[in-house]
């Protein structure tokens, strides 16, 4: 009888998650599809709780006050901008706890055993789980700066981290062979799972600081793997359902971004793109062409007397944390009667997300962010296109330049607008290292300036004006 409970219990715990991530999918029921996701895992921890299995409780006990001191201090302290490197640990604690349940169990291996799925269930949770623990915390030191950002690339890398794979790959096998006449066999389990820990370094060491997002939606589809493969060693269905929406759910976000990014995941893996970009001074990215500088007061005036007014903002706002800022210039603006709205990329800043996150935590209204499809027809109507740190998403040269690494990537066409405004600190690249035609547009004013300080002095010049 308690067995049908759970089972039971655990079909409500996956509808939850499926509404849950159906309701994750837009800003205004993201709040409530949280809740429900998180309600689904409650049911599913306590009704796991009552599993006969369980003699004792103290550890679990020990574990969940643990967790979840450390989650919600955590989920308090981090800054917005320090939300990639979070999943990035999340990703690779998930990964972790993956791996050391396929060994506790293989260490309960009973000899004698004929079936097969078993001990192959054992070798995939270990092998996905120990890389999306170490590559997770490579991606996490990368994106913290701990260590370079750049790529790290080295002869024969490629081939040396196939040989690795297929080293663990040889192992499962002797593994998954061994089960039945001789049981655990612990040599090669460890020697396996350390090579896969140093597959997972291996695998992330060639990818730039900036892609470290797309691979981290990977990272988040390999612990949702590893849960899976988890649910298979346990027998656990809700473990199953879970770890398989986490892994497709993480797969469809990767490609999403690849495809925003017009890239393949393969480039972004193997590419080590922005392994070539060097410093780049204003003269050489300038190339002899002029650029037109504004001041704070020209912007001012520029801003306070449009019509309307779109704001594209980008990586550099993340920066400069300026979003409490835009969302006042936004208020000085309206109380003017000027129309604003918000031009967001899908892969503008650094993670997907990152603009509507940034701005929602200054309140910014939801209805307000436009995406690109429902904004790009309305950029040649505004008087103003305002870019906040965006570089990349903002570059015409997208559309037309077949030599660029940008070619075919769809961008806000804020160019389209009666006049641009730029505001970055220098002529410095974005991530893609290219220099970006849209700075010596004639309608194009480049406003030199911290995000945030830029702002504030806007601000100040618009009360006089
Ligand atoms: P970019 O990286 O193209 O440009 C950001 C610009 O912000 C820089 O040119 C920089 O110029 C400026 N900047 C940096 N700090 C500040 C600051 N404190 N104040 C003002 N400006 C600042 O960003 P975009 O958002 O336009 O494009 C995102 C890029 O990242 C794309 O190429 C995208 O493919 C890539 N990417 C995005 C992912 C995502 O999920 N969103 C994932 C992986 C990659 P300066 O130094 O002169 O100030």
């Amino acid at each position: 009888m308690i067995g049908l409970l759970i089972e039971l219990s655990y079909l409500v715990a996956g509808v939850c998650f499926i509404v849950g991530l159906k309701w994750l999918s837009s800003a205004e029921t993201a709040r409530t599809g949280n809740i429900v996701g998180a309600a689904g895992m409650f049911i599913a921890v306590v009704s796991t709780l009552f599993h006969h299995g369980i003699l004792k409780f103290e550890y679990i006990l020990a574990g969940i006050l643990i967790g979840a001191a450390i989650g919600a201090v955590s989920a308090l302290k981090v800054a917005m901008t320090a939300m990639p490197q979070m999943v990035a640990i999340f990703n690779g604690v998930g990964g972790g706890a993956s791996m050391l349940v396929a060994w506790a169990e293989y260490l309960r291996l009973a000899p004698g055993t004929a079936r097969l799925d078993f001990p192959i269930s054992i070798a995939f949770t270990t092998v996905v789980g120990a890389v999306t623990l170490s590559g997770s915390l490579v991606a996490f030191a990368k994106l913290q700066e701990l260590v370079t950002g750049r790529p790290v690339t080295y002869r024969f890398q490629q081939a040396g981290n196939l040989a690795v794979a297929l080293g663990i790959l040889g192992l499962c096998a002797y593994l998954v062979s061994q089960a039945a006449p001789v049981g655990p066999v612990m040599g090669p389990f460890y020697v396996a799972m350390l090579l896969s820990l140093l597959l997972g370094v291996l695998f992330i060491l060639p990818v730039g600081g900036a892609d470290m997002p797309v691979l981290i939606a990977l990272l988040n589809a390999f612990s949702g793997l590893a849960a899976a493969g988890a649910g298979f060693v346990l027998h656990n269905h809700v473990l199953i359902v879970s770890g398989a929406l986490v892994g497709s759910s993480g797969i469809i976000l990767t490609q999403i971004m690849c495809w925003a990014m017009n890239r393949r995941v393969s480039n972004v893996l193997f590419g080590a793109f922005g392994a070539t970009v060097g410093p780049i001074g204003d003269a050489a990215v300038t190339g002899g062409r002029t650029v037109k500088p504004i001041t704070a007061n020209e912007a001012a005036i520029l801003l306070a007397y449009a019509k309307s007014v779109i704001i594209a903002p980008g990586y550099g706002l993340a920066v400069s944390r300026a979003q409490n800022e835009v969302r006042k210039l936004a208020d000085v603006l309206e109380s003017r009667g000027v129309d604003v709205k918000y031009a967001i990329h899908p892969v503008a800043g650094r993670m997907p997300g990152h603009m509507n996150v940034l701005l929602a935590e200054a309140d910014v209204p939801y209805d307000k962010l436009l995406d690109m499809d429902d904004v790009n027809p309305l950029l040649p109507e505004a008087d103003v296109a305002l870019v906040l740190g965006a570089n990349d998403v903002v570059n015409p040269a997208a559309r037309h330049d077949k030599s660029s690494p940008l070619y075919g990537m769809p961008i806000l066409d804020v160019d389209k607008a009666a006049h641009t405004i730029v505001m970055k600190r220098s002529m410095n690249p974005g991530f893609a290292g290219v220099d970006n035609e849209l700075f010596y547009l004639d309608r194009t004013r480049m406003f030199f300036a911290d995000g945030r300080a830029g702002l504030v002095q806007i601000l100040q010049e618009i009360e006089t004006v």
